[in-house]
């Protein structure tokens, strides 16, 4: 008998959390999981941040309330946002230039500016560099968009191909939406320099292209200012930007689902008005954002203590990363392999592309209960003391 849902059809797994079911089903008892790109602590333990606990803390004792949100959520932590992303005195933000709203993590954000993209400029189309983050593509394309790349990774040379994303940033046509990746690139690890920046801002100009900047990892690659300071090129250039912010991983917040969209528009006016519509995408989407991620960030960016603790721990995470990339590093020399890996303390954020191919990531899987993503990459911040030696001794004999 047929029933309504007898043509749907099977969708594919989701590629890292399927590698997640795979790992919890493996019995080896070495078994890293270098997939899913979340940060472990020294012990292989997700963190629960000091800063977190003592916000925590506060507000359970405050025994605060339930209500609803406002639309675009809580205003302490919109204003948060605004100056982590912008900077404290930005003009922008003196000027009211910026709208900003509550979403539900990093992708919440994407999905709200895509959401409004779409209703602004139909057929615009989107370029996301390639590779990308993998739900870049599905997102812009479930939003309606037809989704194209910009050449990024060249994995011959294990490189950026800084020239051919260039050149199709070029070739672009007016209005083209491009996903560009503010800092520690996922999934390469490789980012692009200042001075390449000012070149694809240039060319964003040029072209009238609408850019729309991804910051999941805003202090994992240099500081917080550091990573954040292409925004203010992207502004300064006199260009409407739409940055989304994740806080999944910089608060260790991930189930919390909190993260932001702010769009940088030329005047207050404008910026009220696309406030307004922002609004309509959240509140026809899922009404108002929660409460208690969203609290916790709020007042941890907001108390000068609790916000040094927060900037102190965050460092930490960084550090441990950077220290685990030269471990990997010198751990895959001494271990016998033979090739150069030096490319891996160049990268930064959380990703290594180990130029592995996917024969190699298989192996890995399936004889070491080493598991990285089918593309070669692995998330360094998932190594400690314990298990890099592991895993450099089996990436050697693979
Ligand atoms: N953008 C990039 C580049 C990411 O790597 C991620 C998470 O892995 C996200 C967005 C989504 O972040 P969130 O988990 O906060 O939705």
């Amino acid at each position: 008998m047929s029933s309504l849902f007898s043509s749907v059809e099977m969708a594919p797994r989701d590629p890292i959390l399927g590698l997640n079911e795979q790992f919890a089903a493996d019995t080896n008892p070495d078994k890293v999981n270098l997939g899913v790109g979340v940060y472990f602590d020294e012990n292989g333990k997700l963190p629960l941040l000091a800063c977190v606990q003592a916000a925590e803390k506060a507000l359970m004792d405050a025994h605060k309330p339930r209500g609803y949100l406002p639309i675009d959520g809580i205003a302490a932590y919109d204003n948060g946002v605004k100056a982590l992303v912008f900077g404290t005195d930005s003009d922008v933000i003196k000027q009211g230039r910026v709208a900003t709203v509550q979403a539900l993590g990093g992708t919440g954000g994407l999905k709200i500016g895509a959401d409004f993209l779409k209703k602004l400029n139909p057929n615009a189309k989107v370029l996301i560099s390639d590779p990308s983050w993998e739900n870049h593509r599905a997102l812009f394309t479930q939003a309606g968009f037809e989704v194209g790349t910009y050449r990024y990774y060249d994995a011959a040379t294990r490189s950026l191909n800084f020239d051919g994303m260039l050149a199709d940033l070029k070739a672009a046509a007016p209005g083209t939406v491009v996903v560009l990746h503010a800092c520690c690139h996922n999934p390469t690890g490789y980012d692009i320099t200042p001075a390449q920046w000012a070149q694809v801002i240039d060319a964003v100009k040029a072209g009238k292209l609408t850019a729309f900047l991804d910051m999941a990892y805003q202090g994992f690659a240099e500081g917080i200012a550091e990573d954040g300071a292409v925004v203010g090129e992207f502004v300064a250039a006199g260009l409407a930007v739409f940055v989304s912010t994740s806080f999944s991983k910089s608060f260790s917040l991930y189930g919390e689902r909190v993260g932001a969209l702010s769009v940088v528009c030329s005047s207050k006016e404008e910026a009220d008005k696309v406030l307004s519509q922002l609004k309509i995408m959240i509140r026809t989407n899922y009404s108002n954002p929660p409460t208690h991620g969203g609290a916790v960030v709020a007042m941890v960016l907001g108390d000068p203590k609790l916000r040094a603790q927060w900037e102190e721990e965050l460092a930490g995470m960084r550090t441990r990363i950077k220290a685990m990339r030269r471990a990997l590093a010198e751990g895959l020399k001494a271990a016998g392999v033979k090739q150069d890996m030096g490319f891996i303390t160049t990268q930064v954020g959380m990703f290594s592309y180990s130029g592995l191919s996917k024969d190699q990531m298989v192996r890995l899987r399936n004889e070491f209960g080493v598991y990285g993503t089918d593309t070669g990459r692995m998330c360094v911040a998932a190594l400690n003391e314990k298990n890099v030696g592991y895993v450099c001794a089996s990436i050697a004999k693979v």
